[in-house]
């Protein structure tokens, strides 16, 4: 279910034309759908139902105020990795009490800010952490609740950069260590061991290393009860993919169902970390055409969106689908998509075939809300694009465009 459809050839955001939007935000532009978003964050959760549950939204994959708080009216918590995650999710109107803390490298800084707001656990990822941790709780008067992100050793079978639950990945702590790492944890005074962590990769089209993941788990789980450890939470991270281009990946039903099977028995609350799953099919890039240019054995197509604006093609080499605003020409070309930044690399698509496209016209970059404009930079000094919210017949700028003031605030010349 997708809110971008076409009406008389013409390409639609819910009921608002994005000929319209480009009209009055401009190019290059995010565009969101409203509708998407709510109807992800419920199918998200309805598995889940039966059980004890939290759904924490991943900040990093798209970190909009509006859509924070859109997500939060939902009923979804978030998980960050970052001071400045932590501060979104509070101006955003989060509780404390649904915001989970992972990440591999938090700040001394970053712990206390936390603490300080009484978030609902840390996801510690290494010995060295969890003292750190246990420092900065007990300087506080504090106890820190934590999980242990344990790395299960899963072959995801994603793509390499986003696979993290490897043995060679840096994420987490080898599941062949879990047990003294837990040790250590429940020895340190300002500590409350609460559960139990993991996050495969990202971009899964299976459901199998979920359930293996969650088959790994559970052994460990079992040693450390005998321990006598008393876990409360199981989080059992993101990664749940979605279809770019020909990708069939599970339902979040069938993934939901998957792990309530493979969870059966098991009387934790289930913590879940989906970032691309929610937003990525919620938003387009919206960009013009500057020109057209043949080279000796390529067609380009120069957009006014580039690799800064959405860097997954250039960083992924990923697929994103493009298609024309306008009724969408018979003729199609094979063609180069590319921006202006000076990089070989900066390119949106490449060696595609697309309906003719002219110069002046609107083009979208589809499946652009996760991962786009969070991974937006400044680079070749070009201001980052708005964020466009669109609700039903309606719309709203819910991040302007920079301007060139934006581009050199803090510097002193
Ligand atoms: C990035 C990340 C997520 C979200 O991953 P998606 O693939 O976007 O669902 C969840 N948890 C952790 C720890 C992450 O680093």
């Amino acid at each position: 279910m997708n809110h971008f459809r076409r009406r008389a050839g013409e390409l639609y955001c819910e009921d608002v034309p994005l000929e319209a939007i480009a009209a009055q935000a401009g190019t290059p532009a995010y565009v969101y759908s409203t509708a998407t978003l709510r109807r992800h964050a419920r199918v998200m959760r309805a598995p889940f139902a039966g059980r004890e549950h939290l759904v924490c939204f991943s900040v990093k994959a798209c970190s909009n105020l509006a859509i924070l708080s859109l997500l939060r009216e939902e009923g979804l918590g978030f998980d960050i990795v970052s001071g400045g995650e932590l501060y979104r999710t509070l101006e955003a109107g989060a509780d404390p009490k649904s915001v989970v803390f992972s990440g591999v490298g938090k700040t001394a800084r970053e712990m206390a800010e936390a603490l300080d707001a009484g978030i609902l656990l840390f996801n510690v990822e290494s010995e060295a952490e969890l003292r750190l941790l246990d420092r900065i709780a007990g300087q506080k008067r504090r106890r820190a609740p934590v999980s242990l992100r344990i790395n299960p050793d899963v072959d995801p079978r994603t793509h390499p950069y986003i696979a993290t639950g490897l043995k060679r990945s840096k994420f987490g702590i080898p599941r062949s260590r879990a047990r003294e790492a837990y040790r250590l944890a429940r020895a340190l005074p300002h500590l409350d061991v609460v559960g139990l962590d993991c996050h495969v990769g990202s971009q899964l089209i299976e459901v199998a290393p979920f359930v293996e993941a969650v088959r790994e788990l559970r052994s460990l789980i079992d040693e450390l009860v005998d321990d006598g450890a008393a876990l409360r939470y199981l989080d059992l991270g993101g990664g749940l993919g979605i279809s770019y281009r020909d990708e069939r990946p599970p339902l979040p039903m069938t993934y939901g169902r998957a792990l309530c099977d493979a969870l059966e028995g098991l009387d934790l609350t289930l913590l879940l970390e989906p970032g691309r799953v929610l937003a990525g099919n919620a938003a387009v890039l919206l960009t013009r055409v500057l020109f057209r240019k043949d080279a000796d054995e390529k067609r380009f197509v120069v957009t006014d969106a580039a690799m800064n604006d959405l860097l997954r093609p250039a960083l992924y080499g990923a697929y994103h689908e493009i298609a024309p605003v306008q009724r969408p020409r018979r003729r199609r070309e094979t063609v180069d998509v590319v921006g202006p930044v000076c990089e070989s690399g900066d390119f949106l698509a490449q060696d595609r075939e697309l309906p003719a496209v002219e110069a002046g016209e609107l083009v979208v970059i589809h499946s652009a809300g996760a991962y786009g404009f969070s991974m937006a930079s400044n680079y070749n000094s070009r201001p980052r694009p708005p964020e466009v919210l669109v609700d039903g017949d309606r719309f709203r700028i819910v991040r302007e465009r920079e301007s060139y003031r934006d581009l050199v605030r803090g510097e002193r010349p």
